[in-house]
C-alpha cells in the first residue's frame, strides 16, 4: 500500500481564506496566513469555527478521492490543538474525506515522527498494521527534516510559489 501523509491547513482546507476574512489582509502578502497573528489562541470556540468554516481547497478532494481509487492511503496530520479534533474529524466527514485517517496535535517534529512511522508500516488503519510501499507527504509547509525514501510535494499557495497545485500531485504520484 502506498501511503499519502496529507497537511490539512492550507493544503486541502483554505484557512488562510478565513484568516483574511478575520483579520483582514496581511502586511506582507507572500508571507500570509500560513499562520496566524501573533497571539491568535486556536482553541477558542470563534477560532475552531475558522477551521469549521474553511473552504476545501480547489481540487483537493476530488485529488484525494482519485489517489485512494488508486490505492493511496491518506493519512491526515496536523499542528491544530487537540480540542480542534472533532471540528476537524467533522470537517473530513462533511468533504467526504473520511477514508483517511486524522492525527490530532502533532508538536514540533512530529511530523517527521509520523514521516518514520508510515515508512515503516508502523501506523495503524481499520484493517491493521500496513505492507508500506511508497510514502508521499504533501504540505504547504513541509518540515524541514523529511526522513529518506519520502517524496515530499509542496503545496502550491502564494508563500509556496514553487509548489505544485493538486492537479500535478496527483499526475506525479500516478505517473
Ligand atoms: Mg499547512
Amino acid at each position: 500500500m502506498s501511503v499519502l501523509v496529507c497537511d490539512i491547513d492550507n493544503t486541502i482546507a483554505d484557512t488562510s481564506a478565513e484568516l483574511v476574512r478575520r483579520y483582514g489582509p496581511p502586511a506582507d502578502p507572500s508571507d500570509y496566513a500560513a499562520y496566524a497573528p501573533e497571539g491568535v489562541d486556536w482553541t477558542t470556540t470563534e477560532h475552531l469555527e475558522l477551521f469549521r468554516r474553511a473552504r476545501p481547497i480547489p481540487g483537493a478532494v476530488e485529488a484525494i478521492h482519485r489517489l485512494q481509487r488508486h490505492g493511496w492511503y491518506v493519512l491526515y496530520v496536523s499542528n491544530r490543538p487537540k480540542t480542534a479534533y472533532d471540528v476537524t474529524e467533522d470537517w473530513l466527514l462533511a468533504h467526504d474525506l473520511h477514508e483517511g485517517r486524522m492525527l490530532g496535535k502533532v508538536l514540533g517534529g512530529h511530523k517527521t515522527r509520523v514521516l518514520r512511522r508510515a515508512l515503516a508500516g508502523r501506523i495503524w488503519t481499520a484493517f491493521g498494521p500496513m505492507d508500506v510501499e511508497a510514502v508521499a507527504y504533501v504540505d504547504d509547509k513541509p518540515v524541514r527534516v523529511v526522513p529518506e525514501g519520502v517524496q515530499v510535494l509542496p503545496h502550491k499557495r502564494p508563500w509556496r510559489p514553487d509548489g505544485l497545485t493538486w492537479p500535478e500531485i496527483v499526475e506525479v504520484l500516478l505517473s
